[in-house]
């Protein structure tokens, strides 16, 4: 244990998240939440924050997607081997479950920054001899099963997870838990404190990313008190987190001094939906090296040096002549249309407005939008050709996003003979960056107020690929209209109809790429380039994970 002990010594932040996007190859993520946690550990490297992260293994990840020719999706277990990628701990821990001792071991993953850091992030493993088959599935799948399992999964990762730190050797002046999944870490914390709130708030850091009621996981008491023993146990969480059900978000809201949302107008919506806890907001930010394009980081290395580990720098693209943008553009834009051609054969163009949508297929994320009127996309069509690209997964339980996915599929042959569209299977890590990078024009069309942040516009932004997007989450703080890219439907009266709403919004959208995007893109390409780096030079330097994490230290962790 010597050698590991050096590896943890001085860690202070435990950062405990139900999925992280460690490296694409490693499937224990799904979505933008997984991503961020991602960019925390990579973040936390280059700045040499004393962090170690806590997730689980997910053996059999989250899943593998396939598409049928009608694009029906059915779904393949993403089974993966630790042991060529992470090393077994020599450290065990039980934790009880239905009345039983389930053992966990951890597995360690090294994140290694450019500057030589480390950051160990620490899965957690029930598939031990002396389980339970039952007890050895439980860090099979991320978001699988029923909510049985899923409380087996969040008692793993709360209760596991603090007492691995422990076990480890390691005293911890911080829990940060992104989201509540992990929210059961505070009965550990409790237990050890002689059950006093206080000393537990002052350790526990809160951040919650659904701005949806059903978005927060809830268990029913018989659940919980099936799997939880112990009255003293019981009667607490009674207490933090709910006296009919228990809400994982309030058991967290409850026991943390700091709480924040992810973008300004999400901790206005968090405070209405929770009134009387106080919130704070650090808008996301995405992990600049990790997501800019190889074609971007030349550039940037010969024009902006240091820019990887200071993306602050990134301000000063002006120093970054059009025309080289516009190249590196056109070279990441190749990649991508040459990938839609050999996987999909459609023989997309590399000189066309390509515009690209990707993200969990939800339907508050209303993937389909850009088909509301077949008749106005077919006159922008024609006011300067486009192409459009597709990608995401919908949840293996959620019908309606699996409908949507269908319904693209339908638009696409309806279309076929005037847009070339596509859909791409299996939205990863390398696939966002390929689309965040080759597409020219990044939209986004969610139901307000329900994206939380968004994180692929900022992506997009770092490659100086243009947004174009409904004003929700990061992007009123982050569009200067005309400037830094356009906005869907600004300035609607909240108080309007859901359905003047999207008229307005749907109008507004075909509109844009009528009569500004499209004569820009084509008709003025110098006045599109100035967009492209204002994205780099106005979104990229701010709305990255750098600093991010330096207001986590400073506001939440210290
Ligand atoms: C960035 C990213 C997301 C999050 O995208 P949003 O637009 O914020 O929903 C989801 N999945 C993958 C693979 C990503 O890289």
């Amino acid at each position: 244990m010597d050698e590991l002990n050096e590896f943890f010594k001085g860690k202070k932040i435990a950062y405990f998240s139900m999925e992280m996007g460690l490296q694409n190859e490693i499937p224990t993520y799904s979505g933008g939440l997984g991503i961020l946690a991602g960019d925390v550990i990579r973040a936390s490297a280059d700045l040499g924050i004393p962090l170690v992260g806590v997730t689980l293994v997910s053996r059999k990840g989250h899943f593998a997607q396939h598409l049928d020719e009608k694009g029906r999706q059915s779904e393949d277990e993403q089974k993966w081997s630790p042991e060529d990628y992470i090393k077994l701990l020599p450290a065990e821990v039980t934790v009880r479950i239905q009345q039983r001792d389930v053992r966990v071991r951890a597995w360690l993953y090294e994140h290694k920054s450019l500057t030589e850091e480390l950051i160990p992030v620490i899965l957690l493993d029930t598939d031990v001899d002396g389980n339970s088959p039952e007890d050895r599935g439980i860090t099979d799948y991320l978001y699988g099963g029923d909510s049985r399992y899923r409380l087996k999964q969040e008692i793993i990762l709360g209760i596991g997870g603090a007492k691995m730190l422990d076990k480890l050797g390691l005293h911890m002046s911080k829990y940060h838990m992104n989201e509540g999944h992990s929210s059961l870490l505070t009965m550990e914390l409790l237990r050890r404190n002689e059950m006093d709130p206080g000393r537990v708030k002052e350790l526990c850091v809160f951040t919650t990313h659904t701005p949806v009621a059903s978005g927060h996981d809830r268990f029913s008491y018989d659940l919980v008190r099936e799997l939880i023993e112990g009255e003293q146990e019981i009667g607490a969480l009674r207490k933090y987190g709910g006296e009919d059900e228990l809400n994982m978000t309030v058991l967290a809201l409850n026991l943390s001094d700091y709480i924040n949302g992810v973008a300004k107008r999400h901790r206005e919506i968090s405070e209405k939906m929770f009134p009387g806890y106080k919130f704070r907001s650090i808008t996301n930010g995405v992990h600049s090296y990790t997501w800019v394009c190889s074609h971007f980081r030349v550039l940037y290395d010969r024009h902006i040096p240091g820019w990887a580990n200071e993306p602050e720098l990134l301000v000063r693209v002006k120093n970054v002549p059009g025309d080289e943008i516009w190249d590196a553009h056109k070279n990441a834009k190749k990649e991508l249309i040459d990938h839609v051609n050999m996987k999909k054969g459609i023989g997309m163009d590399h000189d066309t407005l390509t515009i690209g949508f990707a993200r969990r297929m939800a339907e508050y994320k209303r993937p389909a939008f850009i088909f509301s009127d077949l008749k106005r996309l077919m006159k922008v069509n024609e006011a300067g050709k486009i192409q459009l690209i597709f990608a995401g997964k919908a949840h293996p339980a959620d019908t309606r996003g699996k409908e949507i996915i269908e319904e693209i599929f339908g638009y696409i042959e309806d279309l076929k003979d005037t847009i070339k569209i596509a859909f791409l299977e299996n939205y990863d890590m390398d696939l966002a960056l390929k689309m965040v990078s080759g597409v020219d024009v990044w939209l986004n069309t969610p139901k307000r107020p329900f994206e939380a942040s968004g994180t692929s516009g900022m992506k997009a932004a770092h490659n100086g690929v243009v947004n174009l997007s409904v004003p929700d989450g990061w992007w009123i703080e982050g569009c200067v209209a005309g400037v830094t890219g356009y906005s869907i439907g600004a300035g609607i009266d909240p108080d309007s109809s859901p359905e003047e709403i999207e008229r307005i919004e749907r109008d507004d959208l075909y509109n844009k790429l009528e009569y500004i995007i499209i004569p820009k893109y084509y008709d003025r390409r110098d006045e599109w380039i100035a967009i492209m780096r204002n994205s780099v030079e106005m979104i990229a330097y701010y709305f990255n994970c750098h600093r991010m994490m330096r207001r986590y230290v400073t506001e939440a962790y210290l």
